[in-house]
């Protein structure tokens, strides 16, 4: 039977395919009882996890230091103690070779045991105690589940379907895209996650939120997502799959109506130039970049390398990929962003801490680089090779502080030395610019600006941490919200602050590729947007429309709005008002 459900696009298009659940979170529990000949075999299996994650907790334990060794080395402790625990070994033992259940089933029964043991308590710090429980028997469960499940969580997107899940990590949807899925459905996520901008590298559609969608839709379904609407069909009609056929029209014709501009200048209706920069991950963003007439990569997010193979990607293989956007560029600027590993970002080699209590006020971006110098070398030693291919500038994510810029520097001093002691060819100069996404650094962009050759505003953090909200939670819709007066007032703060010091400053959040912020942010004086590659035409062709001079005289009256409301409804009165002048000429 058909139904509805609703979502919030994070990704724009439509796409039709098959169901293919998967739930990242939920472990599968085998509830057959084995065979004689199974017993052994499945109790080395459980005993394999439980070493897996013993071990797993050993190096987590020794990659914490100071202060967060400190915090966190408590839990860790308390944690592997479990896992030792000669009762809960035993139990565990004892269901699978008496009782003949499945390890999955015989880690479930435990669990419930324990819970229920921990539920019991009078003592709220005891009965909190029980969640402990749950994130080793989750571990272990996880380790039981890497040799077969994690292989078929890999393979789980085939061509032709539509993945549903409570949340998708970046690595997996990268991995799933490349396995020809063709679109996705959360229950959970926002707009401005990282799974979201690789879903829109990716031209995947994707809607996040569709609070029922595990519930109600199951694998094999028939589903129609209309991500420009958000919604989702399952079982959709003849006439849904009439407006598919619909909207593929449209985006054809829109798709070549645009195109006329992929040649064009950018310039606004008075004639100011705008320049607009590619925002990329993967070389096809480059191909992209290319033909829709980029200035130039403005981000280009290295840490996808990292997240996309096993183990750390070697000097060599860092300088070909870098490289190869330069060449691919044609002599048009690149901005390699330094490694960003961290929050949601998690490798596989295994820098990026886990089981930090709040990966996104933890050890991320610039500092999990400078917690291991000798990696951050590695890739700065990269950067400048591949920067004598063409003009390159290396960007640094996270700045807080003026200090990390100086030690940025003194190691790009350190890799020159090295790369000229060796022989090597070396860029004449190479800019170094810092991501404004820390408020710190946005009201202290004036020290900021001793130390660094350019900025780049990547609202997308910036807007979580000034307003205290998860760029991944989208239960915090109104809350994270970049029309929020002051999250404006401090991006133009740090572009006035970059224009009177005479220093490029671009933006390369999500909002510099979406048009309902084109005017908003040429009237704070930007003059630089970087934006994935695919939404560079839409938003050339919006800035034709818009008087950048007029824009600029009402900035004042905008940004003195005391709610995002009436930043949208001052907004739009001037917008209304040139589009009025405009027809009026
Ligand atoms: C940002 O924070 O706005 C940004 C561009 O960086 P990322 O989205 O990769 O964190
Ligand atoms: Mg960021």
């Amino acid at each position: 039977m058909r139904h509805q459900l609703t979502g919030t696009p994070a990704s724009r298009g439509m796409a039709l395919g098959r169901a293919r659940m998967v739930q990242p979170s939920l472990f599968t529990v085998d509830m057959r009882m084995l065979e004689d000949a199974e017993v052994g075999p499945e109790i080395a299996r459980l005993h394999k996890a439980i070493d897996h994650a013993r071990a797993e907790l050993r190096e987590l334990r020794s990659k914490l230091h100071g202060a967060l060794a400190r915090e966190v080395g408590d839990f860790i402790d308390a944690h592997s103690l479990l896992l030792d625990d000669e009762e809960l070994l035993r139990g565990l033992d004892e269901l699978v070779s008496v009782g003949h259940y499945t390890a999955s089933a015989a880690l479930k029964m435990q669990r419930d045991r324990l819970a229920a043991v921990f539920d019991a308590m009078n003592d709220p710090y005891l009965k909190s105690r029980g969640e402990d429980i749950d994130q080793v028997i989750g571990r272990v469960m996880s380790a039981l589940f890497q040799s077969s499940s994690r292989e078929e969580r890999k393979l789980a997107a085939r061509v032709g379907e539509i993945i549903v899940s409570d949340t998708v990590a970046p690595a997996d949807l990268a991995s799933m895209a490349g396995q020809g899925m063709l679109g996705v459905v959360t229950t959970a996520g926002s707009v401005y996650s990282h799974s979201a901008i690789l879903a829109r590298s990716f031209n995947l559609p994707m809607l996040v939120g569709t609070k029922d969608a595990l519930a109600t839709i199951n694998d094999g379904d028939l589903v129609l997502i209309d991500a420009e609407n958000g919604d989702v069909v399952v079982h959709p009609t003849a006439q849904d799959l009439a407006r598919y056929r619909q909207w593929q029209r449209q985006a054809a014709a829109e798709g070549r109506r645009l195109a006329a501009l992929a040649s064009a200048p950018t310039l606004t209706r008075d004639g100011a130039h705008v320049r607009l920069f590619a925002n990329a991950e993967l070389a096809g963003d480059v191909t992209l970049a290319r033909a829709r007439g980029a200035d130039g990569v403005g981000l280009y997010r290295s840490e996808f390398l990292f997240l996309r193979q096993r183990g750390l990607p070697s000097e060599d293989e860092q300088f070909a990929a870098y490289r190869d956007v330069v060449l691919g560029m044609g002599g048009l600027p690149v901005t390699i962003r330094t490694l960003d590993l961290g929050a949601d970002k998690a490798d596989s080699a295994g820098l990026a801490i886990r089981g930090e209590e709040n990966p996104a006020l933890g050890v991320r971006g610039i500092r999990l680089s400078l917690r291991y110098p000798d990696i951050f070398l590695v890739q700065l030693r990269a950067i400048l090779r591949a920067a004598c291919y063409g003009p390159v500038r290396v960007l640094v994510p996270m700045i807080t502080h003026l200090g990390e810029l100086t030690e940025v520097r003194r190691l790009l001093k350190k890799a020159r030395e090295q790369l000229s002691l060796e022989g090597h060819e070396l860029p004449e100069r190479l800019d170094v610019g810092a991501m404004i996404e820390v408020p710190a650094a946005a009201i202290g962009v004036a020290s900021i600006l001793q130390k660094a050759d350019f900025l780049a505003i990547g609202t997308n953090d910036l807007a979580q941490y000034t307003l205290a909200a998860d760029r991944n939670n989208d239960a915090l819709e109104g809350i994270y919200d970049p029309l929020q007066p002051a999250f404006l007032r401090l991006i133009a703060h740090v572009i006035a602050a970059a224009r009177r010091a005479k220093k490029p400053v671009s933006l390369c959040g999500e909002i510099a590729g979406d048009i309902q912020f084109t005017a908003l942010l040429l009237a704070m004086g930007l003059e630089e947007f970087s934006m994935h590659p695919g939404q560079l035409l839409q938003v050339r062709d919006r800035l034709t429309t818009l008087d950048c001079a007029a824009l600029r005289r009402a900035a004042p009256h905008l940004f003195r709005a005391h709610t995002r409301d009436e930043v949208e409804q001052r907004l739009l009165a001037v917008v209304a008002k040139q589009d009025g002048c405009a027809g009026a000429a």
